[in-house]
């Protein structure tokens, strides 16, 4: 079935074998001018590349504060080392997160300290070579920037940041990643990651439609470009048509229309993605972000909802209000974006929605916390709710719910193996290898309590589990969206269920 090696699922405890550059020259396909330069980078490897990347990286150092911290503090204690899902999958050194910080802190070292101009072996420190470029490319693209490592650093050193810098550093010497700057070129082009233009978007919506309408009889709408309504749901294009994401999507339409709140998607902003952040791009984050603004202000709406998406919500959560705002135009009721967890999770708590849990009663559920929501934002208004939040809505609409080892959930939990902008196929080895802490979880929970199902509010989780659960003996139906399950149950008004 593969063309690599699956990795078998581990005895416990695990001492890890090392496997020294496993995974050199396994990095992702590199951008060509068509994707680089609609992003205003240069279309490919500059002249003075040598030159451009340490101008670029002391620029950086000026402006951002925590990248010199990160590249100063680290003692080497070892405590990230076994931490990163990339290295227990691959076994490779360099994808410790330490190891991993250590290819752009030795050319720190020799470009910007002072013992490292003068005693660079002393230091570790070294020169930027070809070399030591494509290993950056490399092994800065098997990063998925989930975090992880940093809950267990003792200074709290972000190895995703450090990715982010190298990615940017790249980028502005005309060296990016195809996958995600094809994808943000889309965004600006079309409106959405998948290049769905308006009339394909509304052809969908109306298929939907009618299905909801044949399965449940009641007309449940999922307006677009809809003027005046109270809300405009951005959402990945994912839920549009890959599964399981659409069913989530109906999830969505079905608790609006039961709760009669008047709701659109906008064509313009038909994407909750934003790659900006992957590629470490404040000005491509912003443009992106500044997209949401616009269809807000068009569609005259009063609160802005996101659609269940990891990395979107971790941009809209923290930076949604510096890149567009200040949304002093919405009603000043709502926070300002507001997760579709959040607005479920309100409208059962208030009894506006009526539930019929054994819809699910064929299902045991486990839900996986997905990097970008567990470790970098939060739900509701109090500490932890990213994690309570989730389960709630799991635990309103199922009888049966069984979470994951705690070490492998909330803060502590592992990336699904395809994010930060590595959910592309010429990743797939890193991305089958890179699941294998996740899937071992999920074993545990099918084989000791019965689980059957694991579900997820990821748009990139999803469509990365979906896709490298076979390869661990699993099905693929077996991966559900959190508000597919509300959809199960929810019971509308005048409704045949
Ligand atoms: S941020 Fe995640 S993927 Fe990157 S080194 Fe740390 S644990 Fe690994
Ligand atoms: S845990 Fe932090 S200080 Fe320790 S080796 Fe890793 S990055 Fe360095």
């Amino acid at each position: 079935m593969a063309d690599f090696d699956v990795p078998d699922f581990r005895p416990y405890p695990f001492v890890p074998e090392l496997k020294p550059d496993a995974m050199k020259g396994k990095g992702p396909f590199i951008a060509k001018p068509v994707h680089q330069e609609p992003l205003g980078f240069p279309g490919e490897l500059v002249d003075n590349w040598e030159e451009k990347a340490i101008e670029k990286m002391g620029d950086m150092l000026k402006k951002y504060r925590s990248f010199r911290v990160y590249l100063d503090t680290c003692v080497r204690c070892g405590a990230c080392t076994d931490k990163c899902h990339y290295f227990i999958g691959t076994n490779d050194p360099k994808n410790m997160p330490v190891a991993r910080q250590d290819l752009l802190r030795s050319v720190y070292r020799r470009y910007f300290t002072l013992a490292g101009k003068f005693f660079p072996k002393l230091v570790g420190a070294r020169d930027l070579t070809r070399d030591v470029l494509d290993e950056w490319y490399n092994y800065y693209h098997q990063c998925s920037q989930c975090r992880r490592c940093s809950v267990f650093c003792p200074y709290g050193i972000d190895t995703a940041d450090i990715s982010m810098a190298a990615r940017e550093i790249m980028d502005s010497i005309g060296h990016g990643q195809k996958y995600c700057n094809e994808i943000i070129a889309k965004v600006f082009k079309i409106g959405n990651n998948l290049g769905l233009p308006e009339r394909a978007l509304r052809d969908t919506l109306n298929g939907l439609e009618e299905d909801m309408e044949d399965d449940t009889g009641v007309a449940v709408k999922i307006p677009l470009d809809e003027k005046g309504v109270d809300v405009l749901l951005v959402t990945p294009s994912a839920d549009f048509f890959a599964e399981p994401h659409i069913d989530g999507l109906m999830g969505y339409a079905k608790v609006f229309h039961q709760a009669g709140i008047s709701w659109t998607v906008s064509s313009y902003a038909s994407e909750a993605a934003n790659f900006g952040l992957f590629i470490g791009s404040y000005e491509n984050m912003r443009n992106i972000s500044q997209r949401i603004r616009t269809a807000a202000l068009e569609l005259g709406v009063k609160r802005i909802i996101f659609g269940e998406c990891g990395h979107a919500w971790r941009v809209a959560y923290s930076y949604l209000n510096t890149f567009a705002g200040p949304f002093d135009f919405l009603d000043p009721k709502y926070p300002v974006p507001q997760h579709i967890c959040e607005f479920t999770y309100d409208l059962l708590q208030k009894n506006v929605l009526k539930i019929d849990k054994s819809a699910n009663d064929d299902m045991v559920l486990t839900f996986h916390d997905s990097c970008n929501v567990a470790r970098a934002t939060r739900m509701g208004n109090f500490p932890g709710g990213q994690f309570v939040i989730p389960r709630e809505v799991i635990k309103a609409v199922c009888n049966n719910y069984v979470d994951m080892p705690a070490d492998t959930i909330h803060d502590q939990t592992f990336c699904c193996g395809g994010g930060g902008g590595l959910l592309t196929d010429d990743l797939m080895e890193l991305r089958v290898k890179g699941a294998l802490p996740r899937m071992e979880a999920l074993k545990h929970v099918v084989e000791e309590h019965g689980v059957t199902h694991m579900a997820a509010i990821c748009a990139i989780c999803k469509s990365q589990f979906t896709k490298i659960i076979p390869y661990y003996g699993f099905q693929m139906d077996q991966i559900v969206s959190v508000h597919q399950l509300v959809s199960n149950a929810i019971v509308l008004d005048g409704g045949e269920v």
